[in-house]
Formats: C-alpha cells, structure tokens, sequence
C-alpha cells in the first residue's frame, strides 16, 4: 500500500482573521483537485475559524502545540482532548522552535506525543539537528535520540533541519533522502515522514522525488497561498 503524501502547513504565529479568511478562501477553492493531502496549523484562536470554513472539505486542521497534561492547573495550556471534541486532527510536537525557545525536553515531547495519541490525535513529530551538531557528523545521533525518547505507535515524523528552518536554506534532496531512510528503518512501515525547512515551489518537486519523502511541514511558504499549493501540487505529482 502507498504511503500517504501529506503537506501540512505550520503558519506558527501569523495571520489575523482577514487574512486567513483570504488565505483559506484561496486554497478551499482548488485543493480538492491538488491531490496530496493536505492540513493546516493555524495559531489557536483561528482554530475555530478555520475548522469551521473547512467542514466538508478534504483540507484537515491542527495545532502546533498541546500540553502534556491532561487537565488541571496548567495556565494557558491547551489539552488534547479539548482540541480532539473539535475536530483537530493533527498536532505539531516538537518543533524545533518549541524545543529551542522554549526548552522542550525530550522527555516533554514524549509526553505531549502520547497525550496526543491518547486523544485520538494524530501527532507531527519533528526531529533534526543544528548545524553544529551536523557539522560535527552527529545528525544521525540526534534524530535517533530525539525519536527514541517518544514511544512511537503511530502518527507522523517530520524531519526538520533546524538550519533550514525559515532560513532560505534547504536541506539537498539526497541530505534529506539520507536522513529519512535512516528514520524509516526505525518507524512502523506506513509512517509518513515529511521534510520540513525552507521548502518552496522552486525546490518541492525534487525534495518529495526522494523515495523515503512523504511530503513536507511547511512554515513560510504555506502563508502563500500560490506556493502552497504549488508546493501541494508538486507533492501529489511527484513520481519515485
Ligand atoms: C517550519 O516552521 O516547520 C518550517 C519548515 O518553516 P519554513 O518552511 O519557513 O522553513
């Protein structure tokens, strides 16, 4: 069985409603022809107002963030089970920039993973390295670390070079195809494993050529409308 192509847009901590009103309008009207699947993160406010001018549609929504807890005393958290009795369906856990700014712990990726599981969600697990610790030859060292800290049933891995992340600097097709096969070896068989980090119409359709790219997690690009559905595009077309 083919494994499914996902391109997951993470607008982080843009837009306003008018402009995800413009922008929603703008993919709802061509996305059921692009093929791939496709899901959106808005910030959580917009949750509400994007799931509702998604109903009915084939575009899926989720968060980028849920607490690791599943209620309680836990000021400005969102738990995974109010985000499931909407309707989410995916959650971002361990995005680099959580990891970094926010000192995520491995341990409190895990959890977050497992609450979401829990929940009925399906998780986006990103993992990579920084360019230190590629440059130091320690890349393969540290997605393992970083997967081997989740107890991974299912859901999706995305893998995010944090040097490429909002960078303008992409990992190579073959950097990533190299990353994703070592990660492939270690994730259930039908585990879609996007890329993610300064994916862009000009260098999608090569990136999800790689045999081991499901697709992408895409931050600045999916804020435009026209390159996200290129980049869409590019994933529903690409032949491996
Ligand atoms: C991201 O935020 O996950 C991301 C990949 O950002 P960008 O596409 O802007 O590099």
């Amino acid at each position: 069985m083919a494994r499914t192509r996902l391109v997951a847009g993470n607008w982080k901590m843009h837009g306003s409603r008018e402009t995800i009103r413009a922008l929603l309008d703008a993919i709802v009207a061509v996305v059921d022809a692009a093929g791939a699947q496709c899901a959106i993160c808005p910030p959580f406010p917009y949750l509400a107002q994007v799931a509702e001018r998604l109903r009915g549609t084939a575009i899926a929504w989720g968060a980028q963030n849920v607490a690791e807890h599943a209620q309680g005393a836990y000021t400005g958290e969102v738990s995974a089970a109010m985000l499931a009795e909407f309707g989410c369906r995916y959650v971002i856990v361990g995005h680099s920039e959580r990891r970094q700014l926010y000192g995520e712990t491995d341990a409190q990726v895990a959890a977050k993973f497992a609450a979401a599981r829990k929940a009925g969600l399906t998780p986006i697990l990103c993992v990579g390295e920084t360019l230190a610790e590629r440059d130091a030859g320690r890349t393969t060292e540290v997605v393992a670390r970083q997967l081997g800290a989740v107890a991974f049933t299912a859901g999706v891995v995305a893998y995010e070079p944090v040097w490429a992340i909002g960078t303008g600097r992409n990992a190579t097709p073959e950097q990533a195809q190299e990353v994703h096969a070592f990660l492939r070896e270690r994730l259930p068989r039908d585990t879609p494993i996007l890329y993610g980090g300064s994916v862009k119409p000009q260098n999608a359709a090569a990136i999800f050529a790689m045999p081991d790219v499901d697709g992408g997690l895409i931050g600045g690009a999916s804020l435009v409308a026209a390159d996200f559905l290129a980049i869409l595009r590019a994933a529903a077309g690409a032949k491996r």
